[in-house]
This record gives structure tokens, sequence and C-alpha cells, in this order.
């Protein structure tokens, strides 16, 4: 079984779209939806949720406001400005507290209840291109390189338990910790990158990261045709760092079109982008061992 990873180190490139469409081309095998904080794939895919899982990770400071004698000490010890002491009763700020249980040492009334913090859900689910994997944080959590981790974790059991060859997976955007908990490991990370400026010097950090990691790069330009030196650029790259240029993909309207409809291009219609994509899909299977 190989894991293949789509990143793009920055966003709006086209990296959803096109793995969508790899989904459409690959055979046995499970998407994953790493992009945990802006997950974006089911709007292409309409998962249905088989089973639905709350997601918890660290913790969080709740005032039990029956023992707490209002003496400020909490407010007075929290390094964080996430309690506010009034003459009516303390309050804990959920956005500042760092869960760093310092106010829980220190309350003289054991008045600081300390659950674990619920912090979003992940989904198993059926598309029509198959099981997917996905979830969602509740906006401004953190810890979404756990979640990440948890993703793929059980994408991973889940293909070995059905027997699947492969967990095909939409990656995050950036070198954070999302990503990096995305990359270590994998077999293969795709970069989808765009004929710009910052696409490039995204795609390049990327690069390093993977490179780090000891993963394997490949690299896709998409809109390859809006600036013709920064595709040449980005070429001279990949000839000079050995990195294997899987496809240049021209800007084509019916990419657009396809999304309006909620298709891939592969779905949409059989022209010269979608043949282009057919054959990058090829060169990445070829790359990862799966073809
Ligand atoms: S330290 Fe405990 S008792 Fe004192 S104000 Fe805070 S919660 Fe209430
Ligand atoms: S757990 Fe830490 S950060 Fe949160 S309110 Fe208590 S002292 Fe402040």
């Amino acid at each position: 079984m190989s894991e293949i990873l789509i990143i793009s180190g920055k966003g709006g490139t086209g990296k959803t779209s096109l793995t969508a469409a790899f989904s459409h081309l690959a055979r046995k095998h499970v998407l994953c939806d790493l992009d945990v904080d802006a997950p974006d794939l089911h709007l292409l895919l309409h998962p249905e949720n088989t089973v639905v899982t709350e997601f918890y990770s660290g913790h969080e400071a709740i005032i039990d406001i029956e023992k707490c004698d209002n003496c400020g000490v909490c407010s007075d010890v929290c390094e964080f400005d996430a309690i506010t002491h009034t003459n009516v009763l303390p309050t804990i700020s959920p956005l500042k507290c760092e869960g760093c249980k310092v106010c829980v040492e220190f309350c003289p009334s054991d008045a600081i209840n300390f659950p674990e913090k619920h912090c979003g859900q992940w989904y198993k689910s059926d598309t029509r291109f198959g099981p997917m994997l996905h979830a969602q944080l509740i906006p401004g959590e953190e810890n979404s390189g756990r979640l990440v981790a948890l993703l793929r974790q059980n994408a991973k059991a889940f293909a070995k338990e059905q027997a699947l060859d492969l967990v095909l997976s939409d990656g995050p955007p950036g070198i954070g910790c999302p990503v990096i908990s995305a990359l270590t490991g994998t077999d293969l990370a795709v970069i989808v990158t765009e004929a710009t400026p910052s696409g490039f010097h995204d795609m390049a950090r990327v690069t390093d990261l993977c490179h780090f990691f000891k993963i394997p790069v490949g690299i896709i330009i998409n809109k390859c045709d809006i600036n013709q030196d920064q595709t040449n650029e980005i070429n001279q790259y990949c000839r000079k760092n050995d990195i294997e240029l899987i496809a240049e993909l021209p800007h084509d309207v019916a990419v657009t079109n396809a999304m309006v409809k909620g298709m891939t291009i592969t779905e949409f219609q059989e022209n010269g982008f979608s043949d282009l994509v057919k054959k990058a899909w090829q060169k990445i299977e070829k790359m990862a061992g799966t073809s």
C-alpha cells in the first residue's frame, strides 16, 4: 500500500481540483482530505458520512461557579490573560486559554475543572470515487497537526482492512505543523505550483521541507502558460535539483466549468487538458510504485 500526498506550499494553485481528478482516475484507493483547517474536497465529492467521530485534543479550564469564592488567584496566575476577574465572578476566555493548568493547580477552592477540549469532528464517508476520510476543526481551534496524524493513521488502517492499494491525500497549505504531519513517511509528495513568483517561492520552500524529510517529490506546473518566463524558471529549478517535472498544465476554462457543475475535469469532458491530467496520473502512479 502506498501513500501519495498532493501539496502546494500555497493556496489557490488548483491542488484540490487535481486531487479530485486523480481520485476519479485512481483504482483501489481511499481518499483523505488532510486540509483540516479549510477542507474543500467535500464540495466536489459530496461525501455521505457513514461514521462521525468527535475530536478532542488538549484541555481547557472551566470554572465551577458553585465552588468558586471569587478570590481572584486564578486571574493573577494566568500568564495568558485568559481570565477576567470582576467583582461578580471570574470568566475564562476559551480562545485565550492555552490549557496550561496553572490556574487549576493554584485555585484554593478546587473550583476549576480541566476537561479535554472538543476541537472538531472527523468522518468516514462514501463518495462516487470510493471511501473518503475527512475532518473539520472548530474555527479557532488548534492541534490541526494531531488531527492530520489521526486521519492518516485511520486512512492507512482502513486501506489495510479493505485491501486497498493507495491512500491519496489532499494536503494542507504552507510548511507548518499540519504539512509536516501530513508529509512524514509518505511515499511521494506531488507539489502543484503555478507560474507566478509567489507560486515558485512557496513551491521551493515546501520542496526543501520534503527533501529534509527525504520524501520523493514530483512537480506539476498549473496554468503554465500565464507566465512562460516563470515556467522556464521552474523547469530549470527541477533540472538543477533533479526533481521530476510531472506535467505542465495550461490554463483551461473547462476546469472552472467542471467545478461549477460539481465535477472533476476528467469526468466533465475529454479534451487536451483532461488527457494531460491522465498522463500526469500515470506518471505519479509509476513514481509511487502503484501502477
Ligand atoms: S482561584 Fe478558584 S476560587 Fe479563586 S476566583 Fe479563581 S476559580 Fe474562583
Ligand atoms: S489553563 Fe492556563 S491558560 Fe487556561 S485559564 Fe488556566 S492558567 Fe490561563
